[in-house]
């Protein structure tokens, strides 16, 4: 059985990892920290029925009381850092979902990750749609090198773009020539209307109310376009992915990033 603490568990994406961990025989919820409802039973918070477990405001301590297996991080881009060095300095695996953690933090968390011997899974993105959209667009730029992403997310949410629009940017680079798109001497009669611009390629980010998390990636060639665009409508699409990553992470030590290394290995 393994023990699982969540961080940022009264959010909107803890509380479902919450959910989902309570639904598995071989996982046991052991902590749920955040910074509000101390004291509340997180089982009454998601289900209306209590589990046992209080929300708790210091992780370090949860760690120590619990003998936790694997901490979940759902928080902000500004604490996630925080908590890692924690987890790291206790020894415990973890599955970070948190966006907005930069590719140089990545090399740093990698190689403390392998000093302290556990394991830490990055994933921007846990929807399995979403990482099949990032592998269909990768390949489709290297027939259809002109593209732009547009990625739709709820008005909450604090990065722009999303971890997943840049993570498909980073993909489609390594299989197209870097390319100027649009008119050389095209003009923005309102700034940052022709989206951010990396490796030459442009991103929209739309926020509005309504919206979880979509994301097109459309692609123009002579006479056509294609598109290719995942949606996902709740925040339940995501939970495959997190509670695959919360099995294999306690084998794996340093970074994986990425859901789609959990999938091939
Ligand atoms: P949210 O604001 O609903 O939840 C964040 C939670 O973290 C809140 O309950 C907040 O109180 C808590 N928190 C803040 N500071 C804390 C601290 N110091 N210690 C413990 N808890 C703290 O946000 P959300 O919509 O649940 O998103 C959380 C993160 O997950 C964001 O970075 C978002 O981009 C990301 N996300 C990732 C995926 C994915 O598949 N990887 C999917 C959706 C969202």
């Amino acid at each position: 059985m393994l023990k699982v603490v969540v961080v940022g568990a009264d959010g909107r994406m803890g509380r479902e990892v919450v959910k989902a961990v309570l639904q598995e025989n071989d996982l046991s919820l052991v902590g749920a920290v955040d910074t509000r409802n101390h004291g509340h039973d997180i089982g009454t918070l998601v289900n209306g029925t209590p589990y046992g477990v209080l929300l708790a405001g210091n992780l370090g301590r949860v760690l120590e009381e619990t003998g936790a297996d694997v901490v979940v991080d759902f928080t902000t881009p500004d604490i996630v850092m925080g908590n890692l060095e924690v987890v790291l300095k206790h020894q415990v695996h973890m599955v970070i979902g948190t966006t907005g953690i930069s590719g140089d933090s990545v090399e740093e968390i990698n190689r403390e990750a392998a000093e302290a011997g556990v394991g830490v899974v990055i994933a921007p993105n846990f929807a399995i749609g979403a990482i099949l959209m990032m592998k269909f667009a990768a390949e489709a730029a290297k027939y259809l090198p002109h593209v732009e992403i547009i990625e739709l997310h709820h008005d909450q949410k604090l990065d722009a773009p999303s971890g997943t629009a840049l993570k498909t940017a980073d993909l489609i680079k390594n299989n197209r020539e870097f390319i100027r798109q649009g008119h050389p001497d095209e003009i923005e009669k309102i700034t940052g209307a022709r989206g951010g611009e990396t490796y030459g390629m442009r991103i929209h980010s739309v926020r509005l109310p309504g919206l979880v998390a979509h994301q097109e990636v459309i692609f123009g060639g002579l006479g056509q376009t294609l598109t290719i665009r995942h949606d996902s409508n709740n925040r339940e699409s995501f939970m495959p992915g997190v509670i695959l990553a919360i099995r294999k992470v306690v084998n794996l030590k340093g970074v994986t990033y990425g859901l789609e290394k959990l999938l091939t290995e």
